[in-house]
């Protein structure tokens, strides 16, 4: 087999993760007041943020329980104590993920010209992006949410779980990633390359050596060639 598999992290590797979620946030919170108009102006993406945060410390869950029950907790800070509001709110959230998304101009033309080269592509990500509600996703293969796998990057088993997935083995796959701990670390320390997405310019880590850096995706497929000639 001459091509390998390309896996991509998702939130801050194929789009910015905090744009988004901000995006996604006033567009639950706009469905609120057109739903509930007595709740305009009560709740702020501040507030939402905020309550997500708490939750986070406090209690364990699914990251969409977590966003559920921040939701019902924001809810009741104004008076207005309805689960099953809290619930719809939190399905407008998810929805409004993809409506608002920012896609990096530079994925689509990576993908394509990976997949010309005969890889399959792929996604693996930690956070609950709803990636099949985009266009994009019917390019990719496979995508894994490590809630499903079980544990998250840099654990083996979200990589464990695209490997079988795709049908790909680790020693013909790069992955690419915002996060050198979690995405390069863990890709090597599954057995496959590591590529860091480093379109800030951070400075480097003192003890992950990636396999390549990247500064944009535009470099990928270039990059792919090399690792797996
Ligand atoms: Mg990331």
């Amino acid at each position: 087999m001459t091509g390998g598999v390309v896996s991509f992290d998702l939130d801050g590797t194929l789009w910015e993760f905090q744009p988004m979620m901000d995006g996604a946030i006033m567009a639950a919170i706009e469905a609120l007041e057109e739903r509930v108009p007595e709740l305009a102006g009560r709740l702020t993406l501040a507030d939402l943020h905020e309550h997500r945060r708490m939750v986070g410390h406090e209690m364990e869950g699914t990251l969409e329980e977590l966003r559920r029950e921040s939701l019902h907790r924001a809810l009741r800070s104004v008076g207005r104590d309805d689960r099953e509001l809290a619930g719809w709110m939190a399905d407008r959230l998810l929805a409004a993920r993809a409506d608002r998304v920012g896609v990096h101009g530079d994925v689509a033309p990576a993908v394509e010209a990976l997949l010309r080269q005969g890889h399959l592509v792929g996604a693996i990500t930690n956070g609950n992006f709803p990636f099949h509600r985009l266009e994009l996703a019917q390019r990719f293969h496979f995508v894994v949410h490590a809630e499903e796998a079980g544990a998250e990057k840099p654990a083996p088993e979200p990589f464990a779980l695209a490997v079988q997935l795709s049908g790909g083995h680790p020693d013909r796959w790069v992955h690419v990633g915002d996060d050198i701990e979690i995405d390069v670390a863990g890709a090597q320390a599954y057995g496959m390359r590591g590529v860091w997405l480093n379109r800030f310019g951070l400075a480097p880590h003192p003890d992950v050596r990636p396999d390549a850096e990247i500064a944009g995706l535009d470099e990928l497929p270039g990059t792919v060639e090399r690792l797996l000639r």
